[in-house]
């Protein structure tokens, strides 16, 4: 029989790489706790018309990648590609925004997306993100973009930069469409035929191809920014202000769009330097989505946040970067009723809160010894015949084999200094 295998594309996360994921997830928890965000965990498993609606449906993800399926009773569902769709849907079936006007969340968990597996890119691969849903305000944008940075920050990557944009407002989505549909109009067989067809259905899209030609072709093409109604640019400027005043230095990128239709108003990605992914690599994403809320049957509410792919942020750490494993203390049980003396104090060491392994069955000292090296334990407790009747333990270094008689009494005291 065929051994079974993970599906192309997605990955096992094994037991020796979580100190680094740890160190990540415990990082962004800790600094989101900070500025009051509060978790929120939805299904993977969403209706498909939630990603159709919240996405948009000439988008890459919802065109090309989603796995989209039908269960057995009939139901169109999705395997959600982001984190953002859900989290308001959630928002909105729960009426949060009743409870609390100004509603923090973030989110870490898996997404989906059939795209050509590369490095730092699968299949299966963990989002994690924020959402200030509520705030009108560049105060806003300017938190999130803040926050954003000092998560990177925080997690020792340098040489970052911030790009920011400004999509406008609903009045400017169909200005600025007319005028890319009219820039391109004269060099539609310089386009690839998704990008043809991208400029009927979503032009916006056609700045966001990556094929060489497309990109040639749209580097004159019109900004965004001439666009902006006086609200949008009044909006845009003072988060420029903002983000000025807080010392986060930024860079104004007039030509970036996101790939995801929702966003209105400010986007942007802060990018940094790595050789594994390429010279310049997306770190996170993010934006407003004033409309989405509403597109996903709530009530009109401003709404900004950001997203960051784990797995390519992992790609981009020190080989410091990792929480500190607690150190293992063995204990060995040796003689007469030495495996139950072993597994009894084991058991009460556990219990007062240290990080024990023991043996599962009898064996000679060497023998244990040899097991406590394998799991890297720093100290091995020795439960003797002879010092267990007088009440104590062998206490040994397991780094210099250095060994002392120790009494029950004191283990507590010792131990104290490994938890
Ligand atoms: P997006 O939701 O497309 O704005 O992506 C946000 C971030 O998620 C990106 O910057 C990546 O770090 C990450 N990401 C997106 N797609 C993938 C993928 N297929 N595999 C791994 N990470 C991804």
């Amino acid at each position: 029989m065929n051994s079974l295998r993970t599906v192309k594309g997605m990955h096992d996360i094994l037991p020796k790489e979580m100190p680094k994921w740890h160190f990540l997830e415990e990082t962004f928890r800790e600094l989101v706790d900070r500025f009051g965000y509060q978790e929120i965990r939805t299904p993977a498993v969403e209706p498909l018309e939630l990603f159709v609606r919240g996405i948009g449906e000439v988008t890459d993800i919802v065109e090309k990648e989603m796995y989209a399926f039908e269960d057995k009773g009939g139901a169109r569902l999705a395997l959600r590609p982001e984190g953002t769709a859900s989290a308001i849907r959630s928002y909105i079936q729960h009426n949060i925004g009743g409870q609390q006007p100004i509603s923090k969340f973030y989110y870490v968990g898996p997404m989906f997306r059939r795209e050509r597996p590369a490095k730092g890119r699968y299949r299966q691969f963990y989002q994690a993100g924020a959402e200030l849903i509520g705030v009108e305000e560049p105060t806003a944008d300017a938190e999130i973009i803040d926050m954003a940075v000092q998560f990177v920050e925080a997690l020792g990557i340098e040489n970052v930069r911030v790009q920011i944009n400004s999509l406008g407002d609903q009045e400017t989505r169909p200005l600025f469409r007319d005028a890319l549909v009219e820039y391109f109009a004269g060099d539609l067989d310089k386009l690839c035929p998704d990008c043809r067809r991208r400029l009927q259905t979503n032009p916006l899209r056609v700045l966001d191809c990556k094929v060489r030609d497309c990109v040639e072709t749209a580097a004159g093409a019109p900004s965004v920014l001439d666009y902006l109604t006086g609200e949008a640019a009044g909006h845009f400027n003072e988060l420029k202000r903002l983000l000025d005043e807080n010392g986060t230095p930024y860079q104004v990128a007039p030509k970036m769009v996101r790939g995801l239709d929702y966003y209105t108003r400010t986007i942007f990605e802060i990018q940094g330097e790595s050789d594994t992914l390429g010279s310049q690599a997306t770190i996170v994403g993010g934006g407003r989505y004033d409309n989405l809320v509403k597109d996903l049957g709530g009530k009109q509410t401003p709404t900004i946040g950001f997203a960051f792919g784990i797995e390519r942020l992992l790609l981009m750490l020190g080989p410091g970067a990792s929480v500190a494993v607690r150190p293992t203390i063995y204990v060995a049980g040796i003689g007469d009723g030495g495996l139950d003396r072993a597994i009894t104090l084991a058991r009460t060491l556990r219990k007062a809160g240290n990080k024990i392994e023991v043996s599962y069955r009898e064996g000679s000292l060497r023998s244990q010894l040899k097991r406590a090296d394998r799991y890297g334990a720093i100290i091995a407790i020795i439960a003797g015949e002879d010092e267990a009747a007088r009440g104590n333990v062998t206490w040994r270094n397991m780094k210099d084999g250095s060994q002392e008689e120790v009494s029950l009494s004191d283990l507590d005291e010792r131990l104290e200094a490994h938890k």
